[in-house]
């Protein structure tokens, strides 16, 4: 079939080539575990080199590891960025591109409906770094959202499927309005993986990833990474972003005039995570390339499976309202419709009718599905947010966030649905004891 051979090699490809290079001693044809901490100068010059960055060789496994740097280019290839970095963990992924965009006073507007990790980080950590986030609801007007813009507002931050609740936020909207107040949209797209949804072709500039979920997807590994589009005009905003736009030093250029729309990528790698230091170990990253190599496979009978169940779910007298944008009268239905045609992504929230006290006959039954935190897995998952990953929020904060007392957030795997149906027949019938 030479048909075309100047065509882009397709994404079931990709996600098992991309990246890779064939090791020059051994020629192994898998991607080897490189676990070390460091690599052998040829000579004093080249120490010198490696640490001006002027050496193709490496110094030192924290910000640089050739099994890493397989796995933060492949990520990157499939997201359609330039480049990308694996890092220790998806919340290290976000604290990482945060500050590489931010600074202490500096202001970030994000959406109201994102993972409550992400909540967490930005109300604790970052904000005594001193970051101020301010949200806004999804559907906010243009001019609500103008209106909220200040000259230290340093970026746009969502979620392209929000965890738990599946509000599909629309993301080439956001990315107009980032773009028209001068600042970059940053997009968590953990839960559809780029094998569903490809922010960066709707506009997002930066794509963060906890790999601990589907890229992995075994749940044996936590893992994150952050993905330049290398589209946005740092130059054009040079006041705005000066760790990119100027000299860091006497008579050194600045990232953008060294890596060009490699920048923020370059910035990540040899500033943020050489001093923070969130590296992930190589043997995690191998695990994590062995899972990104069936990604498609995976997710396409992932959302097969979460669409059988959410559609056998909203049939249930117990259970009060399923969230699953895959569902007809979602609410979402339409946004799924046009950013996710390949299926609504495999988390499934229910709120049952009968409320905390519901919830816990219910996870207490299950003897298939596992009760756990973690998204993402082979195996399905359930957990009650309101006891655990949201408990530390007041009632009202819980319910602002729309996690309701009955809320379960089930994360379906990739059992057969006949069992799956059978284990949360069982949970219900005991939840309507
Ligand atoms: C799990 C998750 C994170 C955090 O990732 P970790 O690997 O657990 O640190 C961030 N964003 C989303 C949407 C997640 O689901």
């Amino acid at each position: 079939m030479a048909d075309d051979c100047s065509r882009p090699l397709d994404f079931e490809t990709r996600q098992i080539h991309a990246g890779s290079v064939v090791d020059a001693e051994t020629h192994a044809r898998v991607t080897p575990i490189y676990q070390t901490a460091g690599y052998v100068f040829d000579d004093f010059d080249d120490g010198e080199d490696r640490f001006a960055g002027r050496s193709r060789h490496r110094a030192y496994s924290r910000n640089d590891n050739p099994t890493n740097a397989v796995a933060g280019r492949r990520i990157a290839d499939l997201e359609g960025g330039v480049d990308g970095i694996v890092v220790s963990s998806g919340q290290a992924a976000i604290a990482a591109a945060i500050n590489a965009l931010a600074e202490s006073r500096d202001h970030i507007l994000a959406t109201r409906s994102l993972y409550e990790g992400t909540r967490e980080m930005f109300r604790g950590i970052l904000r005594r770094q001193g970051i101020v986030f301010e949200y806004v609801d999804d559907d906010a007007t243009e001019d609500d959202w103008a209106r909220r813009f200040r000259p230290n507002t340093k970026a746009v931050y969502t979620e392209t499927l929000p965890n738990p609740l599946n509000q599909v936020v629309d993301i080439a909207r956001l990315a107009a309005i980032a773009h028209t107040a001068g600042v970059p949209l940053v997009v968590d797209n953990t839960v559809p993986t780029p094998y569903l949804w490809r922010p960066i072709e709707d506009g997002a500039d930066i794509v963060v990833h906890s790999t601990s979920k589907w890229l992995s997807g075994h749940g044996s590994v936590i893992g994150g990474a952050v993905v330049d589009a290398g589209q946005f005009d740092w130059a054009a905003h040079a006041g705005r972003f000066p760790q990119l736009t100027e000299s860091p030093r006497p008579g050194v250029p600045s990232f953008v005039e060294r890596f060009g729309a490699g920048a923020l990528l370059a910035y990540l790698r040899t500033v943020i995570v050489l001093e923070y230091g969130p590296t992930v170990p190589p043997l995690s990253t191998f695990l994590l390339l062995h899972g990104i190599e069936t990604l498609s496979v995976r997710m396409d009978r992932h959302v097969q499976n979460a669409q059988a169940v959410a559609e056998w779910l909203e049939g249930r007298p117990e259970v009060a309202r399923v969230h699953y944008p895959g569902l007809e009268g979602d609410p979402y239905h339409e946004l799924a419709r046009r950013y996710l045609p390949l299926g609504a992504g495999s988390i499934v929230a229910i709120d049952l009718a009968g409320g905390r006290e519901a919830a816990r006959r219910f996870l207490d039954a299950l003897e298939l599905i596992s009760p756990m935190t973690h998204i993402g897995d082979v195996r399905t998952l359930a957990i009650h947010l309101g006891s655990t990953i949201h408990a530390k929020l007041t009632e009202a904060e819980r319910l602002e966030a729309g996690i309701t007392p009955g809320l379960i957030r089930l994360s379906i795997g990739l059992e057969s649905v006949r069992d799956l149906i059978a284990d949360l027949e069982r949970g219900l019938v005991a939840a309507a004891d």
